[in-house]
């Protein structure tokens, strides 16, 4: 027996005890938003696959292509002999997509997150670091991996934020704010342009996590970063949601990306992203700009579906966006209501404590431009049957 199994078990007794154990359950992923799982096919309303490109045949292929011809592996990190070409073409392309000067590529969202932060306060020590309260795990990790005072403002409120600022951030040696422009469990979004101008006038640093931007909002999909030109100090974002690969993305200043090259342990002592990795990612760049219909019909169906739970009487909070919760309040009736459209052939995932605050567990609907009208309006009708 290991020398910690006791306490594991103890703790996954607690755990299911608070009716929160979670467990792995395998899916097939399949094409116009259905997928398997137990032998049932099911409508998908939870990955966040939001244009349909993870199973489109030109990112497998390049997928392919790049991994017969450049290998399996990277072989190292960057810094040692893991640059390619394609890396630096590819970090050139992202940049172009941004409209920022650069852009460096990391192994996913959570540990661009989780390691860009501490090397944001190696250079400044004792940042006052401004936090929405809602931001993703893996920005709260950076924050503690950093061991940064993190001064939390309630959820997209910019008075509450601007005090702080105030009370706060003017005694500090600098300035942080960290936000995300589309929240991942409530679908709104953040006011960027007065964003930027608070974090100019407070002479703050502003990171945006564009993971759920990335591909579906803004000119070309590029996020809405681009609605406050040069006021962004940091946008990062993933390329496993809208973008159907992995992999994720800084994109910045020439000056931050150089900084990040030297002082970033998460890219530095990390294996470079493999050649497979790049193909996807160069591949949905080819078609990720030229999908407005796409978009469009992702606005489309969102609307669809606010108004369909308005008539049911569901509060979807501030939903502007492909993401739409439907706020049930109690944690076992949002993991029922989730079982029962399971039983209906519908996918919609139960998200509780300590994911969303306590009281406002929800089914986190998440819309694809590959379903029809009528996905939507099965999927009310069997709400309104369940509720
Ligand atoms: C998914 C997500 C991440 C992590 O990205 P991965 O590439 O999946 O690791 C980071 N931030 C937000 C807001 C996310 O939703």
């Amino acid at each position: 027996m290991g020398a910690l199994d006791s306490r594991f078990a103890e703790a996954l007794r607690r755990i299911e005890s608070q009716g929160q154990l979670r467990t792995l359950r395998a899916t097939a992923m399949g094409t116009g938003g259905r997928l398997r799982r137990d032998g049932r096919e099911l409508l998908d309303f939870s990955s966040n696959d939001y244009l349909g490109l993870s199973q489109h045949p030109l990112l497998a292929e390049r997928s392919a292509a790049y991994a017969a011809q450049f290998g399996a592996g990277a072989g190292a990190s960057r810094l040692v002999t893991g640059t390619s070409e394609a890396h630096l073409a590819l970090e050139a392309r992202i940049a172009a997509f941004k409209g920022t000067e650069a852009a460096l590529l990391f192994a996913s969202g959570w540990q661009a997150n989780a390691a860009v932060i501490p090397a944001l306060l190696k250079a400044a020590p004792g940042a006052a670091v401004f936090t929405d309260r809602l931001v993703h795990a893996s920005l709260h990790h950076g924050c503690a991996a950093a061991g940064a005072r993190e001064i939390r403002f309630r959820h997209n409120d910019l008075d509450d934020l601007e005090a702080l600022l105030a009370a706060k951030g003017a005694a500090a040696p600098a300035r942080i704010i960290v936000t995300e422009s589309v929240f991942s469990m409530d679908g709104d979004c953040a006011d960027l342009p007065r964003l930027a101008e608070i974090a100019r006038r407070h002479d703050a640093f502003l990171f945006v996590d564009e993971a759920h931007a990335t591909g579906v909002l803004g000119p070309g999909g590029a996020g809405l970063a681009a609605a406050a030109p040069g006021g962004v100090d940091l946008a990062m974002g993933t390329f496993s949601k809208a973008m159907g690969g992995f992999g994720a993305y800084v994109a910045g200043s020439r000056l931050l990306c150089d900084y990040l090259v030297n002082a970033c342990g998460g890219f530095i002592y990390s294996t470079a992203p493999p050649p497979a990795v790049l193909g996807a990612i160069d591949a949905a760049l080819d078609l990720v700009p030229a999908m407005d219909a796409e978009r469009a019909q992702l606005a489309t169906l969102a609307d669809r579906l606010r108004s369909g739970l308005a008539q049911l009487g569901i509060d979807t909070a501030e939903s502007r966006t492909q993401i739409v919760p439907a706020v049930v309040g109690d944690a076992a009736r949002a993991v029922d209501l989730s079982r029962k459209l399971a039983e209906r052939g519908l996918l919609a995932a139960a998200i509780r404590p300590p994911t969303v605050p306590p009281g406002t567990s929800r089914l986190r609907l998440a819309l694809r431009a590959t379903l029809a009208p009528g996905d939507v309006d099965r999927l009310i009708e069997a709400l309104r049957d369940c509720l």
